[in-house]
């Protein structure tokens, strides 16, 4: 019997997080009657600076039932780096870690099938998702061409795999040798290797309150993950290159009209389409240099993922 720890990263959740924390004392006590887990485990939230109710909420928790404690961070790091913090701080206190959202759209009952994995020898389990039927059709064709375009760049990721998993203390060990300051948890995991086991789960719908990942937040998390970073005004530049790339293509078809049409001198169109082209081509090019230059820019800073304002929890 191992001690589990779940760790939940929440960004204003108060509206569903009475919701959360009564399934899951539900699910805990049961896998502890089971005999499936150790009696000292916990649900660890972690508060990544909300603005809401989200930590008196979880304090209050702590204080009616030692099954739940709570992390709060010094302000709001974003999702990854919340789920970092959580991970490395109860590391030393679990032998095995679930990682999962606020929300309940990761389907608690597989969890069983997650231990029993564990317990024929896997540390790490991935939680995939075998439909995105309750998804929008946007989040799902955004969110599937995503994972192509990773693969394609040569990116091991998961297909379908978000942040629901467990992992053993010794790959969380390992987790923690990895010092990048951009972080894209999902790419590092299959990283560290071992070996890893899957199971399959519906993902629902958030039970309550809204995506904390607008469309902005989303389509940043996915370029993260690529190039890792961004700084603005570099960004800046790679917006601007498209743009001339794309008025390059109107271009070149106005430049061919007025071809067909004669009103040209000989070689003007030749040169007026190599112009543009080129043009947008270099632009672009020194974005996408731009990017990666802004990504070792923050690494050398190697600011600190998370700081810890408060760790309660009863051991
Ligand atoms: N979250 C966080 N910090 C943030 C944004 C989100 O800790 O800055 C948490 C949020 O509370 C939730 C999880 O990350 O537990 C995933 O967010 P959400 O469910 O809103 O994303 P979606 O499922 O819509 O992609
Ligand atoms: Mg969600």
């Amino acid at each position: 019997m191992e001690n589990l720890y779940v760790v939940i990263p929440c960004y204003n959740e108060e509206e569903v997080l009475e919701k959360t924390k009564k399934v899951l004392e539900k699910k805990m006590t049961d896998l502890i009657r089971k005999k499936k887990i150790n009696k000292q485990s916990k649900v660890i939230f972690i508060n990544d600076g909300s603005k809401d109710k989200t930590w008196d909420l979880i304090q209050k928790f702590y204080e009616e039932d030692k099954l739940f404690g709570g992390i709060n961070l010094s302000r709001n790091r974003g999702h990854q780096n919340a789920l970092l913090a959580g991970l490395l701080t109860v590391k030393d206190d679990a032998d095995i870690v679930i990682s999962m959202d606020a929300d309940l759209q990761d389907d608690i009952e597989v969890m069983d099938e997650m231990i029993e994995k564990r317990n024929h020898g896997a540390d790490i389990v991935y939680g995939v998702r075998n439909s995105r039927k309750k998804d929008s059709f946007f989040k799902r064709t955004t969110a599937q061409g995503f994972y192509q375009v990773m693969r394609m760049l040569g990116v091991d990721v998961i297909y379908n795999h978000a942040d629901y998993r467990l992992t053993s203390k010794r790959v969380l060990d390992s987790l923690a040798d990895y010092q990048e300051v951009n972080l894209f948890l999902r790419g590092i995991f299959p990283l560290i290797g071992f070996k890893s086991d899957i199971v399959y789960y519906e993902r629902g719908e958030r039970a309550a309150g809204e995506s904390k990942y607008p469309l902005k937040k989303m389509l940043n998390f996915a370029w993260d993950g690529i190039t890792s970073f961004s700084v603005r005004p570099i960004r800046l530049i790679l917006n601007i290159g498209i743009l001339i790339l794309v008025l390059s293509i109107l271009m070149i078809l106005y430049s061919i009209i007025q071809k067909v049409f004669g009103n040209t001198v000989d070689g003007w169109t030749f040169i007026v389409c190599s112009l543009w082209l080129l043009g947008g081509i270099q632009m672009l090019s020194l974005g996408v240099i731009g990017e990666y230059i802004g990504k070792i820019y923050s690494e050398t800073k190697a600011r600190p993922r998370y700081i810890i304002d408060k760790y309660i929890v009863e051991r």
